[in-house]
């Protein structure tokens, strides 16, 4: 028997954890389905999170399968990602009214409540590390990131069913969070029924685990376990050397293959838009028509966007061969030596959601050579946490 592990009923059990983390004070996201894809949105009913979805996905492709099975997690995440709630797509930063002849100045509240990311997987643990790296460095903190992710409480998910796009695993991840969580979920689905296994991840997790109505786990639960994750891992090849690509990408940049990917790519930004790692932002300042309030907001901007690197009078990067370069070599090779990580959790996002199909590692490979990265791969020493 496990002592610091429980067993919940999926439903029952889940809107329990929904409960306990709402009564905490906590504002529970968690993921929904609507209008054909996965997305995080508040939850305060179980009822309202996906039960037996199955997605499919490839380059340029997500599909929704609904069957009958009870499976909660069985699904993989879509364009949507968590970083909308601790990094907005859109946020005013800055109002400034003119009233009888002086200026009074406002920034917007901080959130009344935590956040509690119910469903994360470990893509997007490890992606909400990254962005944490580089919103909270020391040299250039954003205040208005350190609201959002304040005391934020994370509930991950073992991923039992990764899809064809996932590469978590080339990139030092995945399939089981052992990180940057408050509670672990991973489902069970076999001989004996199905249910979930919890398991805290830090003090925080204990305490709302301490209240849910769950039985103690059994060492055949935990067992059940390691099998969902030795069963994600075999679905999951090691398709990228993952720690060697800044030194294997290093040099490329006049590399010959960068056309060929321009002459199919749309620039649209798509990618940057729906990858969880990505940080660029623009700022825009605006007036009301009677000119008596300004406000100044900031927004997602995209490396692809060809204003993005306009300096001295021209965009340093005037191609979109150009942009495309600095982009997966800056996901992939210099982000490390930039932030001392790297820049992509290897979740697949910007494959799926490219509308030309155009697939990450299907590029970097054709820069670096197949056959030297086929002679680098080597199998992932996927962690398996002990309890
Ligand atoms: S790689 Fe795909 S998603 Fe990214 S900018 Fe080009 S066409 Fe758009
Ligand atoms: S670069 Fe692509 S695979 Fe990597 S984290 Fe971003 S969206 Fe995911």
């Amino acid at each position: 028997m496990s002592s610091d592990a429980v067993i919940l009923d999926p439903r029952s059990g889940m809107q329990a954890l929904i409960d306990a983390l709402d009564t905490a004070g906590y504002r529970v996201l968690g993921p929904v389905l609507r209008d054909g894809v996965i997305v995080y949105d508040d939850v305060v009913s179980e009822s309202a999170m996906p039960t037996g979805v199955r997605v499919e996905q490839g380059a340029g492709r997500w599909r929704v399968f609904q069957d009958a099975r009870p499976e909660r997690f069985s699904w993989t995440p879509g364009a949507d990602s968590w970083k909308r709630f601790v990094f907005p797509a859109r946020s005013e930063v800055l109002r400034i009214r003119r009233t009888d002849g002086s200026w009074t100045t406002g920034q917007p509240a901080a959130p009344d409540r935590p956040l509690a990311l119910l469903g994360a997987r470990d893509c997007e643990v490890r992606a909400l590390g990254v962005l944490d790296t580089v919103m909270l460095g020391p040299n250039h903190p954003d205040a208005r990131y350190a609201q959002r992710r304040a005391d934020a409480f994370v509930v991950a998910v073992t991923c039992g069913e990764p899809s064809s796009t996932c590469w978590c695993t080339s990139m030092g991840g995945g399939p089981q969070p052992h990180d940057g969580f408050d509670l672990r979920i991973t489902e069970l689905s076999d001989h004996a029924g199905h249910r979930l296994l919890v398991q805290p991840g830090s003090d925080r997790g204990e305490q709302i685990m301490a209240v849910l109505p769950g039985s103690d786990a059994h060492n055949a639960d935990i067992d059940s376990a390691a099998h969902v994750v030795q069963r994600s891992v075999d679905r999951l090849p090691v398709r990228l050397p993952g720690a060697e690509l800044p030194a294997l990408l290093a040099g490329s940049e006049l590399h010959p293959h960068w056309d060929d990917v321009a002459a199919r790519c749309l620039s649209c930004s798509n990618c940057t838009m729906v990858c969880p790692t990505c940080f660029c932002s623009s700022f825009s300042d605006h007036t009301s028509l009677d000119n008596d309030e300004a406000f100044r907001t900031q927004e997602w901007a995209s490396c692809f966007q060809l204003d993005h690197s306009y300096l001295g009078g021209r965009p340093v990067r005037a191609t979109t061969a150009q942009r495309y370069r600095q982009w997966l070599t800056h996901k992939l090779q210099t982000w490390t030596a930039q932030m001392g990580t790297t820049g992509c959790v290897g979740c697949g996002r910007c494959t799926t959601w490219c509308p030309a199909g155009i697939d990450i590692i299907e590029e970097a490979r054709a820069v670096i050579g197949s056959q030297m990265v086929a002679a680098r791969l080597q199998p992932v020493d996927v962690y398996v946490h002990p309890r």
